[in-house]
């Protein structure tokens, strides 16, 4: 079994099922998380014995890094999980510190038509030690410390709602990476029965959703989710979310010619929004997917975007991060597999 899958309170299970003192959880814990250690034998304040059953009952493997292309203050890694199933990280450089943007399933079944990602259906969920995994590699393999989290990479962390709140566990706990709710960002296309459960959950962190467009017709065009859960339905849930947590949500809104930009709907998701708990990011599209998609022009973007302000909606438009370097979710995987 893979150490990093473990929470704090399993840790101690363990200790305790193993008749030794939970007082060495988190010797252990900081060990992994802080020290970094490669090895049980580099924990410190552990009896040789408990190291060596350590070594017994637990690996410390890693994803096996098979491709890295860096760009501009991004860096992104393609992965090969202990079965061969292929996932990727981005690493963004911000003035804020480090964001290490993840992938939670093998694939996605979520389809929507404009995403990379889409294209491979889901093979499997990530289990809690592959999400960790993904941290600790880039950590250690760059020697730099990551300050936020963002699950946007392939896959929808809702469909693996379990692993991905145990994951939130771990990497919150104190004696661990200790990284707080507000350095944490789920994002998800629009399930919105795990939003509300995720909105009243103890490890719940920061929330975007992709929307991509404000009304129905147009959003279950480009997200099939949408047919599922309605625009209706997933908005009383973003208000939910709200309202328990008292936190902001970001909205997701890939600017795509003539499908999603024009001033009309940029003055319909300004009556849809109506209030100020809620921070629109326009995303310019990475025309490099080939999926049939334009991406909107830049006066097409500026006029969009003052049309929100005029409204008193908080909005910014994202950098084209990574677009130099294939960043755009699920490209790494699809050129490789091509090749
Ligand atoms: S945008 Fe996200 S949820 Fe939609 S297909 Fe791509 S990875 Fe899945």
């Amino acid at each position: 079994m893979n150490i990093y899958g473990l929470t704090f309170s399993q840790l101690e299970d363990y200790l305790i099922a193993s008749g030794e003192k939970i007082t060495k959880a988190p010797f252990i814990f900081k060990g992994l998380y802080q020290q970094q250690i490669n090895s049980f034998q580099e924990l410190l304040n552990i009896r040789q014995s408990l190291k060596e059953q350590l070594q017994t009952d637990f690996s410390l493997s890693l994803p096996r890094l098979l491709q890295q292309s860096s760009g501009e203050n991004t860096e992104k890694f393609l992965f090969a999980l202990q079965d061969d199933s292929l996932i990727e990280a981005v690493l963004m450089r911000q003035k804020y510190g480090n964001s290490l943007c993840i992938s939670s399933q093998v694939g996605c079944n979520m389809a929507c038509n404009f995403c990379q990602s889409g294209r491979f259906k889901k093979v499997r969920n990530l289990q809690p030690q592959e999400l960790v995994s993904q941290i600790i590699f880039v950590q250690k393999f760059l020697h730099v410390t990551i300050s936020n989290i963002v699950l946007m990479g392939i896959g929808e962390p809702f469909d693996n709602y379990q692993n991905v709140m145990q994951f939130l566990e771990i990497i919150q706990h104190p004696y661990g990476l200790a990284l707080g709710s507000n350095h944490i960002t789920v994002s998800t296309c629009g399930l919105a029965p795990q939003i509300e459960a995720y909105a009243t959950h103890t490890y719940h962190g920061l929330l975007a959703i992709s929307l991509h467009a404000p009304d129905e017709q147009t959003r279950s065009r480009l997200m099939p989710i949408n047919r599922r859960y309605p625009i209706t339905q997933l908005m009383d849930a973003a208000r939910f979310y709200i309202q328990q947590t008292g936190k902001k949500i970001m909205l997701e809104y890939t600017m795509l010619q003539d499908i999603n930009d024009t001033p009309q709907q940029a003055q319909m998701l300004s009556d849809l929004i109506g209030s100020d708990a809620f921070h629109v990011n326009l995303i310019p599209y990475n025309q490099t997917q080939n999926l049939g998609f334009t991406k909107s022009s830049q006066q097409q973007i500026i006029t969009f975007y003052d049309i929100l302000k005029k409204n008193h909606i908080t909005v910014t438009m994202r950098r084209e991060f990574g677009s130099s370097v294939n960043a755009a979710c699920g490209q790494l995987r699809a050129d490789y597999e091509r090749n």
